[in-house]
């Protein structure tokens, strides 16, 4: 018997009957052998961290500009915090931990540079040229070229249920009770997108306060915990309450309508004021823009693999911060003439 099959029969006795075994998986799109150590999620979680796209997070924004401060959360200190609480939440519910670290590792590869800001810039940009051309992708969406990401231009061949985990887990703005009866691929998919709700507040709440936008957390919160660390602890402690070897994954109704109080009021608050207070964020959005049109108008030459509409798309979302900014100085801003060169 191989150290899999352990690891299988293992999975078989500990986790609940609720839970994704990882020998029952759907497979992959192109079968593969099966690896003789390593169970098929904790195989896809591996092929998702070592892969460019996971690691290029560590210098993409989350809401707040990074290179301004230290602290603040990048789309890499999100994704584990993700991460974290969904491990927390699966491993009490006796869930596939290694399916909730692959959907929650994978869920926002798809980010382009400079958060919502490169987001925005990307859909507009791409929905305009669709109305113009009648071709080409029609929108930008995060989530999916999270998929895109990870299946075509990185090429995991991933299994079926983490694929299925990654493609639900966005909402948006739209509202949290929008959870309840929705067909959810699988328990841990659920645990992974609850907690990137829970994340996402916690931390965006933290960081509004070291930016200064907001002074301090409004007192229809506090009962939330006078800590980020409290906060995180009492609405994972509600998920489990309401959870427990139940075929859902959901929120107490005082909770999601705490929870959905809380983003109504960070997006008033702060997702949409922080554009208007730092002009960063517009030239951020300006820049991504330029960039994505120039190169799929053909008046840049992409990389080999990056031709046309989608290939721009592709090319642009992938980019870093930091990159974006070298590439647009590189295509836009003179550089200074240098006396050996003339
Ligand atoms: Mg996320």
């Amino acid at each position: 018997m191989s150290i899999r099959e352990r690891t299988e029969e293992l999975e078989a006795q500990t986790l609940s009957p609720l839970a994704k075994r990882s020998a029952d998986s759907a497979g992959r799109l192109r079968p593969e052998e099966p690896d003789p150590i390593r169970t098929a999620f904790q195989r896809d979680r591996d092929r998702i961290l070592h892969s460019k796209s996971f690691r290029r997070l560590k210098h993409k924004t989350q809401v707040f500009i990074a290179p301004e401060g230290d602290h603040y959360r990048t789309r890499l200190t999100h994704t584990l915090e993700v991460a974290q609480i969904s491990r927390t939440i699966g491993r009490a519910l006796r869930l596939n931990e290694d399916l909730i670290e692959a959907i929650a590792l994978g869920h926002d590869v798809g980010h382009p540079p400079f958060g919502h800001a490169g987001e925005a810039a990307l859909d507009e940009s791409v929905r305009a040229l669709y109305e113009r051309d009648e071709a080409g992708p029609a929108r930008f969406k995060h989530f999916e070229q999270s998929l895109r990401c990870l299946m075509v231009l990185e090429d995991l061949n991933l299994s079926n249920e983490v694929f299925e985990g990654i493609s639900g887990h966005s909402k948006g703005e739209g509202d949290l009770t929008a959870f309840d009866g929705e067909p959810i691929s699988s328990l841990e998919a659920a645990v992974v997108r609850i907690s990137d709700r829970i994340a996402y507040m916690n931390h965006d709440l933290d960081d509004a306060v070291r930016s200064g936008i907001i002074r301090e957390i409004p007192d229809e919160f506090r009962h939330l915990g006078a800590t980020h660390g409290t906060r995180i602890g009492k609405m994972v402690g509600d998920v489990l309450a309401e959870s427990l070897d139940q075929p859902t994954i959901r929120l107490s109704p005082a909770m999601m309508s705490d929870l959905n109080r809380l983003k109504d009021w960070l997006f008033e608050h702060v997702y949409f004021r922080y554009p208007q207070v730092v002009p960063e964020i517009s030239k951020a959005k300006a820049l991504v823009s330029e960039l994505f049109l120039a190169f799929a108008e053909g008046h840049e030459l992409a990389p080999a693999g990056f031709e046309g509409v989608q290939g721009a798309l592709d090319y642009v979302a992938g980019m870093t911060d930091r990159f974006a900014i070298r590439e647009f100085e590189r295509l836009r801003v003179p550089q200074g003439f240098r006396a050996s060169s003339l």
